[in-house]
């Protein structure tokens, strides 16, 4: 008896449904089908009407799933503007790029070919459930794929809408959505893929790159980490503290570039301290559990995990909880030790702590002895503590008096380095992701100078004079 044999039989008809669907989608890309520039971009503005016609489901999903304020719900449909930049775009993106010859080569042409991997797998995240799927997803059309996607399963409502979106809109052997937990994501990644995209915790991003080792795929992992942001005695601490209170607690801090632990210069910690407690109560009140503009933890164990983080602190904003509501209120810690639990592990939550440093190039040294953060930022007027910190530090991207943004320009990658990911997308950078860039030579036959065949013996002098020239 195989171990398939002994499961159960919806395992059974699951399981087979899955390797169903993969060969399905093999066999439509092997038509040829979602290669023309035109399908592409057909499908892209289906997608966009798509998107368009659910706005108010998937902005309720996400209150459903995070309870998300509409405001912060919109940030999911942001997704349109990706498309928009696209759709202008994509005619020059597939286009052949030509490469010049060296003199040896000559005659010839050649070109770099953009062309589709194949049938991609699409793994997302929670904490912008509906966005960290299509996005990826608009690079995967774009360059021709066929995909199938695995929301998560931790944020079912909008896993529903992605899953409803997707089937109304694309043939299954196309585009399509497998919805489940943990064992649909490793049923999935058993199967022979032509790359993984993954968007996730580092612990999982291992398990995927594993599964996919074991088939040879390529992935791109997507993954997080503690990102810090260092500021200096010179800035605006009233604009810096509204930023920076904006960045880390939406969403409940849910966030893989929230701002994740704060490096403050000492002069200034007092007044910072002061003008976040205000911000924070101009944004969200008194008793922020009745604000309709904060976001709650997704699930019951994330709640047990963020709140005991505030275990033993010392703090000074904030720090109410309630199970029930998988409420944590936006607070802030102060003198945190680099040794403290909160300094171990990514928050992903709305505790922010506070350390302090006298001289820079501690803070620097401290951060660099980490893994690489997947966001860095800096508040400071000054350029050479700006360009200091650029030089010396290694993180997925780096923003300069303000958080966040950085990751919506349609035109620069976004993606991690070293702990926090491998590979990056957005815009051209997706295509690039799931294209492959094919190298393409021809030669015309008027031409045929016998340097390079054997009998080597009188061309010796002639190919040194080559390899020195080329
Ligand atoms: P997660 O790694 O727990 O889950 C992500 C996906 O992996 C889900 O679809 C889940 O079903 C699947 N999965 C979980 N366990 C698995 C297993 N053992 N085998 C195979 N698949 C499995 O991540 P999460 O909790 O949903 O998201 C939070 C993490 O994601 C944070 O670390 C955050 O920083 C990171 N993140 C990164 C980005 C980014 O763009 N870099 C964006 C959002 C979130």
């Amino acid at each position: 008896m195989t171990a398939l044999s002994a499961r159960p039989d919806s395992a059974q008809n699951s399981e087979r449904s899955l390797q169903d669907l993969v060969r399905d989608q093999r066999a439509f890309f092997a038509t040829g089908k979602t290669k023309p520039l035109d399908y592409r971009l057909e499908q892209l503005n289906k997608l966009r009407e798509a998107i368009t016609a659910r706005q108010d489901a998937i902005i309720q999903a996400a209150k459903e799933d995070l309870g998300r304020p509409e405001f912060e719900g919109y940030f999911e449909i942001g997704v349109t503007a990706e498309l928009s930049y696209v759709l202008k775009r994509l005619k020059s993106w597939v286009k052949p790029q030509k490469a010049s010859l060296p003199i040896s080569q000559l005659p010839g042409s050649a070109w770099v070919q953009p062309e589709p991997l194949g049938c991609v797998l699409i793994i997302g995240p929670w904490n912008y459930p509906f966005q960290l799927v299509i996005s990826p997803l608009i690079g995967a059309i774009a360059a021709g794929n066929c995909a199938i996607i695995k929301p998560s399963e931790i944020a079912p409502a909008t896993s529903k809408v992605v899953a409803e979106l997707i089937s109304s809109t694309f043939e299954p052997n196309y585009v399509a959505v497998k919805e489940g937990g943990v064992e649909t994501s490793q049923a999935l990644l058993a199967e022979k893929f032509d790359h993984i995209f993954f968007t996730g915790g580092t612990r999982v991003g291992q398990i995927v790159m594993e599964a996919a080792a074991k088939q040879l795929t390529p992935v791109t992992l997507e993954l997080g980490g503690k990102s810090p942001c260092i500021i200096d005695k010179d800035v605006n601490v009233k604009v810096a503290a509204k930023r920076i209170a904006w960045g880390k607690y939406l969403n409940a801090g849910q966030t893989c570039v929230a701002p994740d632990y704060l490096l403050v210069h000492s002069d200034i910690k007092t007044e910072f301290v002061e003008a976040l407690r205000q911000v924070v109560s101009e944004f969200y009140g008194d008793d922020p559990l009745q604000s309709q503009d904060f976001s709650r933890l997704v699930s019951d164990r994330q709640f047990d995990r963020v709140a005991s983080l505030i275990e033993g602190e010392e703090i000074v904003i904030g720090g109410q909880t309630d199970r029930n509501e998988k409420f944590v209120a936006p607070t802030l810690l102060n003198n945190v030790s680099w040794d403290a639990p909160v300094m171990q592990e990514e928050i992903f939550g709305p505790i922010l702590p506070i350390l302090e440093y006298q001289n820079v190039e501690e803070a620097i040294a401290q951060i660099a002895a980490r893994p690489k953060p997947l966001a860095l930022y800096l508040f400071s007027n000054s350029r050479s503590l700006q360009e200091k910190v650029l030089a010396s530090t290694s993180s997925g991207g780096v923003c300069i008096n303000d958080v966040f943004l950085h990751v919506a320009i349609w035109g620069m990658p976004f993606g991690g380095v070293g702990d926090s990911g491998i590979g990056a997308y957005h815009g051209k950078t997706s295509f690039d992701t799931f294209s492959h860039m094919k190298s393409i030579l021809r030669k015309p036959f008027w031409l045929d100078i016998d340097w390079r065949y054997p009998p080597y013996a009188k061309k010796l002098d002639f190919f040194k004079k080559i390899v020195s020239l080329s």
